[in-house]
């Protein structure tokens, strides 16, 4: 699946797209899993109220406050890598009649640390049609 983000720090709801997938895949109960290929890149699994979200990014700005870091000295982004870190960059979530099994209040983001960048997903699906 590719991505692509449009700010530098952004949550964007893959819940949807994640579905759509497991039904073309044809399957009914299982588990999905969501990974990032990148270092700048996080996959978290939270409610999409915009407040929250809102917060989620002011979080992000306080666990990994602005300052100096050594990674800068090679390209400058060190605290979007750390940001990273802290987040994690894959999820695993069961499938059940056909789609995700979340919470009711649960959306599974994609969170952009570095961008705007085109970004690329790997999905993997795996179950039985039931
Ligand atoms: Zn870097």
């Amino acid at each position: 699946m590719n991505i692509q983000t449009t700010s530098r720090i952004q949550l964007i709801d893959i819940t949807a797209s994640l579905n759509k997938e497991i039904a073309e895949a044809g399957i009914g109960t299982g588990m999905a899993m969501a990974y990032s290929p990148h270092t700048t890149t996080a996959i978290i699994i939270n409610e999409n109220e915009p407040g929250l979200k809102e917060d989620i990014l002011k979080l992000l700005n306080l666990i990994v406050p602005q300052g100096r870091y050594a990674h800068d000295r090679i390209d400058n982004n060190a605290r979007s890598h750390l940001q990273a870190v802290v987040l994690g960059n894959n999820v695993c979530m069961p499938i059940e009649n056909g789609g995700l099994a979340l919470g009711t209040w649960q959306s599974v983001f994609f969170v952009e640390l570095d961008g705007p960048r085109n970004r690329k997903l790997a999905v993997r699906i795996v179950g039985t049609g039931q």
